[in-house]
């Protein structure tokens, strides 16, 4: 049986490693589990631009490496393991991961993020890898000089659309209503590259062609008119927002009908005293890096508090 530890953090984003930070300061030895995507969501993305402190910006991953070494700096153990199992039925939490092995803790902070969201359509996941992904900066490389497709109207699409301009010969934006959601300095960034083409009011109806393995086309479909046509098309990027990572807690954490982990108000505290909820798996509404590092601020602050009550 594992020593009991004061405070384990699932996830390691912008939250999960400013919780490690402050709650390593209060001598708490936290452990961070790094979960599916160690450094989370900021790992996949580009130059991070609005993040205090980098008036040039900096790169995702460049960013989360720093945030991850000073976590580590005050003495945060990171387990490269993913939580698949928790009981909160009582203390000490007990979390299982991956690797078999059973974590046991006073206090939980949940950091575990969000996922890129699918259309759901079948031959969209038949070929994943294979022409379909939903991160440019992880599979943008292998689309040189290809013509591809981005679906979504938001901050993501816009930059993912911008980002395989570096790459492909041509990018098409399919955007479902006549406006972006995208703040205006990317959408409009977005708009002045002449490599990105925006087909509004366009909806993708399939994925072709499962039968050669990759993708080679896609159905789509003028939601104003109903017209239906094909493109001829090499690759697919998904960019229609994400879910939280909050499967694992069903029934035993309040949460909305997202997903999202519902906290007592301007606090981290769930509805099971000694868990504490921060980041994208609570925060449907800012989802920021910076919010993200303010509420894992917020969450050690309180179980440290917590810990010292009980
Ligand atoms: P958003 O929820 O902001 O945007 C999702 C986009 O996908 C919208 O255009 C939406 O259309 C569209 N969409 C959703 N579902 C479907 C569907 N089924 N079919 C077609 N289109 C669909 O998600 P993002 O991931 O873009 O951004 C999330 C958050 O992260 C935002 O707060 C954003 O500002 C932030 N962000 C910031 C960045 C930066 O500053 N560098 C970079 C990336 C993200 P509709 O508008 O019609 O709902």
């Amino acid at each position: 049986m594992s020593d009991v530890l004061k405070t384990l953090i699932l996830g390691s984003g912008p939250a999960g490693y400013t919780a490690a930070i402050y709650s390593a300061r209060a001598n708490m030895n936290p452990v961070v589990l790094a979960g599916n995507q160690p450094g989370g969501q900021l790992t996949i993305t580009t130059d991070v631009e609005n993040y205090p402190g980098f008036p040039e910006g900096v790169m995702g991953p460049e960013m989360m490496e720093l945030f991850r070494k000073q976590a580590e700096r005050f003495g945060t153990r990171v387990e490269f393991e993913v939580g698949e199992k928790v009981d909160l039925s009582q203390r000490p939490f007990k979390v299982w991961t991956n690797a078999d092995k059973v974590y046991e803790c006073e206090s939980l902070i949940v950091s575990t993020g969000a996922s890129a969201i699918y259309l759901g359509l079948e031959n969209e996941l038949a070929l994943q890898g294979r022409g379909v992904s939903a991160c440019a900066t992880c599979d943008g490389f292998f689309f040189k000089g290809k013509r591809v497709f981005v679906v979504g109207g938001g901050d993501s699409a816009c930059e993912e659309a911008t980002f395989l301009t570096k790459f492909a010969s041509e990018v098409h934006m399919l955007v479902r209503r006549d406006e972006f959601r995208a703040s205006k300095i990317m959408g409009e960034r977005a708009l002045s590259n002449d490599k990105i083409t925006v087909h509004w009011h366009t909806e993708l109806l399939d994925v072709l062609d499962v039968s050669q393995g990759k993708v080679t086309a896609l159905e789509l479909q003028n939601n104003q008119t109903g017209e239906t046509w094909q493109e001829p098309a090499d690759g697919l990027f998904l960019a229609i927002g994400h879910k939280p990572n909050t499967e694992i807690f069903r029934g035993m954490l309040d949460m909305d009908d997202k997903g999202y982990l519902i906290t007592k108000p301007d606090r981290t505290a769930t509805n099971i005293p000694g868990v504490f909820a921060c980041g994208d798996a609570q925060d449907s509404y800012y989802r920021q890096a910076i919010t993200a590092a303010g509420t894992g601020c917020m969450a050690a602050i309180e179980a440290e508090r917590w810990l010292e009550e009980h």
